[in-house]
């Protein structure tokens, strides 16, 4: 498999077909440069990919047989790459869903390279002008593979690019301009449009429907989450003890980025202040430095929590307003923070806004103040 960044594509227009005010097509940033400029002090931040680039790319699971759980996923994914490869067709475009740091992009990078294709990666936020879009179009080879990350941020320009490309496998061109514009139609190879997404609802229905496969990530088992610890240290040569890898596992919000992230934070402190072996004890005191406790929340958790029951109540709050009193941007407490903590059972949505559980209340200690029974 080969792995194209979008910045090289070739320019839009062809000889003799030139596209009023076409510039070879800047696409800014793949996803791996993108996420590069969002760097993010939480350790446990599923989302926070900066620091970790070069490691990582290095640790992600190559095969899908190398790729931990996610099996009902990864066996409805072997049978349509086996079908499409019978027909010697490309993969029927597809979307994957769920939280951050779960394998969206791991398993795009594993699909492509069983079906033997070329992945171009990029992301929503770099498709910014329709050219952008059309640049990568007309540079896609028969059977690649193109993976837009955060796809529901499309603007609506470049989705509407986007229909007849998924569709008909072909590129509508606008040339001329007013009153003597006219659309040209360039065919395209078949190729297959990989979005990857944290907010499938906030997909427009026609994007939504024009892809074949839909499919949900679901949160990892901390057996699981164990196997991808055990992966990784093998692939960083760092002797961990199977309780050590448990505990880190039951620390790591369900999802593999925060995984990888702890045993790396882990082995600084085994480095300093033991022998290198990750022993439970030493990962144990580490986890006490770094302020995340057994469920794997860290401050910002805890203070989200907090004030919930100090502001209000325990619940209903909005979102906003948790937000504000909290000092965060509503979009990262709904993508980043709120998935786990749902999952966890430590907060509930309802209708009238966001509720602690009687679960997070105990895990923290908290009194309730209204004295209500939650
Ligand atoms: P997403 O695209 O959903 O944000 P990524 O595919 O970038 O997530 O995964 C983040 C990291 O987690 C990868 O670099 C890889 O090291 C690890 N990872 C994710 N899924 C798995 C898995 N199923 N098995 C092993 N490692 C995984």
């Amino acid at each position: 498999m080969a792995i194209v960044p979008s910045h090289g594509s070739p320019p839009i227009a062809q000889p003799g077909q030139p596209i009023p005010s076409a510039q070879p097509p800047q696409v800014h940033g793949t996803a791996l440069s993108k996420a590069a400029a969002v760097p993010s002090a939480r350790l446990v931040d599923p989302a926070a990919k900066a620091p970790e680039i070069p490691a990582e790319v290095s640790l992600r699971p190559r095969t899908l047989a190398e790729y931990i759980g996610q099996r009902a996923l990864k066996d409805s994914l072997s049978l349509a790459i086996e079908a499409a490869k019978g027909r010697s067709e490309p993969l029927e475009h597809l979307l994957l869903y769920g939280p951050p740091g779960l394998g969206k992009t791991s398993l795009s990078m594993i699909l492509a390279q069983e079906m033997g294709a070329t992945i171009r990666i990029t992301s929503a936020p770099a498709l910014e002008r329709p050219r952008d879009i059309a640049g990568l179009l007309v540079s896609i080879q028969p059977g690649d593979v193109l993976f837009i990350d955060e796809i529901h941020r499309l603007n609506r320009l470049t989705e509407e690019i986007l229909y007849p490309a998924m569709e008909d496998f072909s590129l509508d061109i606008t040339i001329g301009k007013g009153q003597t514009a006219r659309i040209k139609r360039l065919p395209l190879p078949r190729f297959t449009l990989i979005g990857a997404t944290t907010k499938a609802g906030s997909l427009t229905g026609p994007l939504r429907d024009r892809f074949g496969h839909v499919h949900r990530l679901s949160f990892y088992e901390a057996a699981e989450l164990a196997e991808i610890i055990t992966r990784t240290s093998g692939l960083l040569n760092l002797p961990i003890d199977v309780d050590a890898a448990a505990l880190l596992a039951s620390r790591a919000r369900g999802t593999p980025r925060v995984a990888n992230r702890l045993l790396k934070r882990v082995r600084d402190f085994a480095q300093v202040h033991g022998d290198g072996r990750i022993t439970m004890a030493l990962a144990e005191r580490a986890f006490a430095m770094l302020q995340i406790d057994g469920k794997g929340l860290d401050t910002l958790d805890r203070q989200l929590l907090t004030t919930m029951v100090s502001h209000y109540g325990g619940g209903p709050v909005g979102i906003e307003s948790l937000a504000a009193a909290v000092g965060e941007d509503p979009s990262t407490i709904e993508d980043v923070y709120e998935p786990y903590l749902l999952q966890a059972g430590m907060i509930q949505r309802t209708q009238r806004g966001r509720i602690i559980t009687p679960l997070a209340m105990a895990h923290l200690g908290l009194a309730n103040t209204t004295g209500r029974l939650l």
